[in-house]
């Protein structure tokens, strides 16, 4: 006892039945070792302190080790849990009404028109492989930044006239073979932004423009990008008036017209034209009169359902929407109207509203909007 009473002064804070095992003979530290294998949480504290303070011998490393084991259980147990989190989020809700908040393609192509592939990424070149696409097209079609960024201006022997665009979203996009630049070195685009020309400069055989992305320093095939998404033209990013924008919404008494920048913000940021998303949130919410609750101001999109059972906030809920709008313009059969395709039931993509008119709604708003605001 007179032992307990001096540990506890020297380990403040361990309880007397710890300090008393601290004191307990070998066959303890068995016990200890192969119960603290077995420990739940709440016994972590203990063990640290017992494998600490534990005479030397193998007893002491189990006991060490046992209590990293635990630590490394419980870390794959909250993996676990999360992957399951992320399943059910990312799975089980986009079934249900066709939002999407997932890694989606680029909004736009780099090029304005059609274009042909001609090169394969990986393909085998002889002296070297093939780290992008090539899309061939007539020389002097306009080059499109496919996200907003930064550009930096090259040359190399084999790329000609190039430009990086370091893209906002991490991605680095490298653009090769170009007739000529309409952006200078150094300047933020925003996408949709003509940033050159299609030529043949460099090691090229033919107008084409080379097109590469890098992901975390990394090559990776632009194909599947370019496949996921593209909007048709009319969707796709275009700058906007902000003041200009929040002046209709105020004649409106719309309660987003103070804070219209964070959809253009999360419109630039994805690559869709912010006017579809303010025309969706005139569909879906009358545009949030003044006097509505502050839930409905952090979803006006009705994404994931409501804005009554979620309400993430007017810039990540304007995000959302904007990758489902990406997401949902996928595989849109030529001549249909690319509005009508996001909540079209043979829409493979799913669907963004139930309701057979909120296509209807949406088009008359975008229209307006076009007419009024630009
Ligand atoms: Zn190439």
């Amino acid at each position: 006892m007179r032992a307990e009473g001096a540990l506890r002064c020297h380990l403040p804070g361990v309880p007397a039945r710890a300090a008393a095992k601290l004191l307990a003979p070998a066959g303890w530290w068995r016990f200890l070792a192969v119960f603290s294998l077995l420990a739940p949480a709440g016994w972590w504290r203990f063990l640290a302190v017992f494998s600490l303070l534990a005479p030397a011998g193998w007893w002491r490393f189990l006991a060490v080790f046992s209590l990293l084991a635990a630590a490394a259980i419980f870390a794959l147990l909250f993996a676990f849990l999360g992957t399951l989190a992320c399943l059910t989020v990312g799975y089980h809700l986009p079934g249900e009404y066709g939002y999407f908040d997932g890694g989606v393609g680029l909004a736009m192509a780099p090029v304005a028109g059609k274009w042909e592939l001609t090169g394969r990424f990986g393909e085998d070149r002889g002296d070297h492989v093939h780290m992008g696409i090539d899309l061939a097209c007539p020389e002097g079609t306009p080059v499109l930044a496919v996200a907003p960024g930064r550009v930096r201006l090259s040359s190399s022997p084999a790329g000609g006239l190039e430009v990086w665009l370091y893209g906002e979203d991490g991605r680095t996009y490298y653009y090769a073979h170009l007739s000529g630049y309409a952006v200078s070195d150094g300047e933020p685009v925003s996408p949709g932004r003509v940033i050159g020309y299609v030529g043949s400069t460099g090691r090229s055989t033919g107008p084409h423009l080379h097109f590469g992305v890098m992901v975390g320093g990394k090559w990776v095939d632009p194909l599947p990008l370019l496949r996921a998404g593209v909007l048709p033209e009319d969707l796709a990013y275009r700058d906007v008036d902000e003041g200009r924008l929040a002046a209709w919404l105020r004649a409106r008494r719309s309660m987003l017209a103070d804070r219209v920048g964070e959809i253009i913000r999360a419109a630039r940021e994805v690559g869709v034209d912010p006017l579809l998303l303010v025309a969706i949130t005139g569909q879906e919410q009358g545009f949030v009169p003044e006097g509505s609750p502050p839930a409905m101001l952090g979803n006006p999109f009705n994404v994931y359902g409501s804005w009554q059972r979620y309400s993430p906030g007017l810039y990540e809920s304007a995000r959302i929407a904007a990758r489902t709008v990406v997401r949902l313009s996928r595989g849109r059969p030529e001549g249909v109207h690319p509005i009508y395709w996001l909540s079209a039931r043979e829409n493979p993509n799913g669907v963004y509203a139930e309701d057979p008119n909120w296509w209807r709604g949406v088009t008359y708003w975008f229209e307006v909007l076009k007419k009024q605001v630009l």
